[in-house]
């Protein structure tokens, strides 16, 4: 990377607002890659400098060279592998904040679900096959679609009629916890070694979360089926005395990744994505190593990153702090992959 001063540009979708808006903030030229037809939305936004338009978000690998002209570091979200694909992603050379050697745990649930178990987190339990139903379970296809194409089944019979319609071939079947979810979203410094907890988020998810609004005696006349589908994020603050454990899971699988992952393990946003039950424990359903939708509510801060800055400290805005501080301490490289 050359002496200039680099643009902060991500692909137009998912979080792209808050983080260019965080990258403004602490002072960076900012560029959006977006589709045609979203154009005019991004150009809405004063902290947005530069809109580079593509046909489709899969004509983004070609304008590689375009970026490394313009300097340009790339933020990653969940776009990119739900858009692009992990291979596409792996390929591209564009200066990135965050290891992609990460990006293998991001579409792989086995994989997943090892390093959560290395680093002694409570998991749902999960099963092989039909034979061995015998909870409620919810099956889930691979990588990030936003809760899409999941299913619930209520016992091996109605597994057996629902799966039929499942169009993704690599599905898990997890047992289906009962609880409130919460999302809690990390950030892990490799300049300082520290893990903050920036913010918490519930997702809102069309149906499950409106089933309540419908008395049961209603409910049995229309046989509806739970869907998963997000719309949308609501905040959740946590009782106080769950909050050591949510620090220490945070710092436990950062710990493992140095050890599983390659390069420089897990580092920079992350989210756990937790159910927790009666007897107040948490159950990791997900681990996401990028910045998560859910951190959109904490544009401008949010409680939990009111402890630790004194001024509104978003998850974006802290990506763009923590490459300022690489650039101040001339250690661009240990931050970027
Ligand atoms: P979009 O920008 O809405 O097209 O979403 C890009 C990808 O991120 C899709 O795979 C979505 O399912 C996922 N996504 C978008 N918003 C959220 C959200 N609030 N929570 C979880 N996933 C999301
Ligand atoms: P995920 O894509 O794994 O974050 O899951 C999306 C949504 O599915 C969650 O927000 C929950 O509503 C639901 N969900 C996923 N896994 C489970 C589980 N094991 N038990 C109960 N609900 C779940």
């Amino acid at each position: 990377m050359g002496k200039r001063e680099p643009v902060i540009a991500t692909l137009g979708s998912h979080s792209a607002l808050q983080i260019l808006k965080g990258a403004k903030d602490e002072n960076f030229p900012t560029l959006v890659i977006a589709p045609e037809d979203k154009k005019d939305f991004y150009k809405r936004f004063r902290f947005i400098d530069e809109i580079i338009s593509i046909p489709n978000y899969l004509d983004f690998p070609k304008i590689e060279k375009l970026l490394f002209k313009k300097n340009v570091i790339l933020i990653p979200h969940g776009s990119f592998v739900a858009y692009l694909g992990l291979e596409e992603n792996k390929k591209m050379r564009i200066p990135y904040f965050g290891n992609r050697e990460v990006l293998d745990y991001e579409s792989d649930r086995q994989k997943q679900r090892e390093w959560l178990i290395k680093s002694d987190i409570n998991v749902p339990l999960q099963f092989r096959g039909v034979a061995d139903i015998n909870y409620p379970v919810i099956v889930k296809s691979y990588g990030a679609a936003g809760g899409k194409g999941y299913f619930y089944a209520k016992n091996k019979r109605d597994f057996q009629k629902k799966i039929g319609a499942l169009k993704d071939r690599n599905f898990i079947i997890q047992e289906y916890v009962i609880g409130v979810t919460l999302y809690i979203h990390y950030f892990y410094s490799l300049l300082t070694n520290k893990l903050e907890i920036l913010s918490m988020d519930r997702r809102y998810e069309t149906n499950v979360d409106s089933l309540g609004r419908i008395p049961l005696t209603h409910q049995e006349q229309l046989n509806i089926e739970p869907s998963y589908v997000v719309v949308g994020n609501s905040p959740l603050v946590l009782r106080e005395s769950l909050l050591p454990e949510a620090f220490a899971m945070g710092e436990r699988v950062v710990e493992k990744s140095k050890q599983l992952i390659g390069g420089k393990g897990l580092y920079g946003p992350f989210c756990l994505e937790t159910v927790i039950t009666p007897d107040q424990k948490f159950y990791v359903i997900e681990i996401s190593c990028r910045i998560v939708a859910g951190t959109n509510l904490f544009m401008d801060g949010s409680p939990y990153s009111s402890l630790i800055y004194n001024e509104p400290m978003s998850t974006g805005r802290r990506i763009a702090r923590e490459i300022k501080l690489a650039l101040k301490e001339n250690k661009l490289e240990q931050v970027l992959n």
